[in-house]
C-alpha cells in the first residue's frame, strides 16, 4: 500500500518553566525520503513547523521544558498546577 493517510491532529502544551497551556492543531503529512523512510512533518497554517515533539518550545518564556498532553487537557493540567494534588477529577 502507497496510499499513507495524512491528517490532523492536535496537541496540548504545558511549559514547566512558566506554567503556560495551549493547544495547536497540526497537518500531518507522511512522507518517503530518498532512502524510503519513513517521515512525519508537520505544517501548522500551511506552513511546515518543527516536530512539536522534538521542536516545541513555549511561546511565552521560550522554555524547552515543555509537556504535551492530549487535547482538552490544558485546562485540567493548570488547574492541578495550581490547585496541588486534591483528587478531585
Ligand atoms: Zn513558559
Amino acid at each position: 500500500m502507497d496510499g499513507i493517510p495524512a491528517g490532523r491532529e492536535s496537541y496540548s502544551f504545558v511549559c514547566l518553566d512558566c506554567g503556560y497551556g495551549w493547544e495547536r492543531s497540526y497537518e500531518i503529512q507522511h512522507t518517503r525520503d530518498l532512502a524510503g523512510k519513513l517521515r512525519v512533518e508537520y505544517y501548522a497554517h500551511g506552513v511546515r513547523e518543527p516536530s512539536p515533539i522534538t521542536g516545541g518550545k513555549c511561546p511565552e518564556c521560550e522554555g524547552r521544558h515543555i509537556r504535551i498532553l492530549r487535547p482538552g487537557r490544558v485546562a485540567a493540567a493548570v488547574l492541578a498546577a495550581s490547585h496541588g494534588r486534591d483528587g478531585h477529577r
